[in-house]
């Protein structure tokens, strides 16, 4: 590899860095217009505290959020660090793909491209969920169109449906589990969104980053929901979001999946 490939790997991600933030902080507008059943196309950002039309330096990831100290510039009251973190949870989630997928030739590009679309409505998913526990169809039902996609680009790829026909009995039975816990507890226990992020799952990872997945996600909730028991913020009966964990589970699967797996055989070599 040349030291011209290696300036230009750095320039394209930084650009991909800088989208990233651009487009997390279309996110937090999106997740609040969906939450206050605005259209995303019609008017402009404003402050949810005074209805204050924000300036253009107002709306300039990160920066703007530290500039102001984290308060409205017109009636000072506090912006959450969400926003912020939201804005920086994207860009490191893009360059994570970028670096993961790697992308040589032209199906693989477009794989990535697909991937940082899912990756941001998965994102905003996670938000909603976390703050509201709905898993609203305007993020879950474009993130499975988007991963059917990318089951279809994978046998394109290969040329062969050989890798197929496992991703989708995984994607139905993790699916049919959830369908029928989502069931039988009436919606109590998991929401009916969760269903489509398993379906999600199954389709855009291989069997190994699904494991890895499941597991993160089972064993993260499990940490998080006890922990909340002990310091007496949750009881027994109330229940937390599980989409979160689930998203978390996906992308811990993706990026560490095919490594945790060759770790743990290792022990054992
Ligand atoms: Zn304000």
């Amino acid at each position: 590899m040349g030291e011209m490939n290696t300036e230009w790997i750095v320039v394209s991600l930084g650009m991909v860095a800088i989208y990233g933030l651009l487009v997390g902080s279309f996110l937090n507008a999106w997740v609040w217009r969906v939450h206050t059943h605005r259209p995303i196309a019609k008017g402009r950002s404003m402050c949810p505290h005074c209805k204050t039309t924000l300036k253009w330096y107002e709306l300039i990831p990160v920066l703007s959020w530290l500039g102001l100290k984290g308060k409205c510039r017109t009636c000072h009251k506090p912006i959450s660090w969400q926003y912020p973190a939201v804005e920086l949870a994207n860009s490191a989630l893009w360059v994570s793909l970028a670096l993961y997928f790697n992308p040589a030739t032209s199906m693989a590009w477009l794989q990535l491209v697909i991937w940082l679309f899912l990756g941001s409505l998965l994102l905003a998913a996670l938000v909603y969920d976390a703050r509201w526990m709905l898993l609203p169809d305007a993020f879950v039902i474009p993130a499975t169109v988007l991963s059917i996609g990318l089951a279809v680009l994978s046998v394109v790829d290969s040329g062969s449906t050989a890798d197929l026909w496992p991703r989708l009995i995984a994607t139905a039975l993790f699916a049919g589990i959830f369908f029928i816990i989502w069931y039988a507890s009436g919606g109590s226990w998991i929401g009916d969104g969760d269903i489509w992020l398993a379906a999600i799952m199954g389709l855009v990872l291989t069997g190994v980053q699904l494991v890895v997945a499941i597991f993160v996600a089972f064993n993260l909730g499990a940490i998080v929901g006890l922990s909340l028991i002990a310091l007496h913020k949750k009881t027994r009966k109330s229940t937390i979001a599980f989409g979160p964990f689930l998203i978390i589970g996906l992308f811990a699967g993706l990026f560490f999946g095919e490594a945790l797996l060759n770790w743990y055989l290792g022990i054992f070599v």
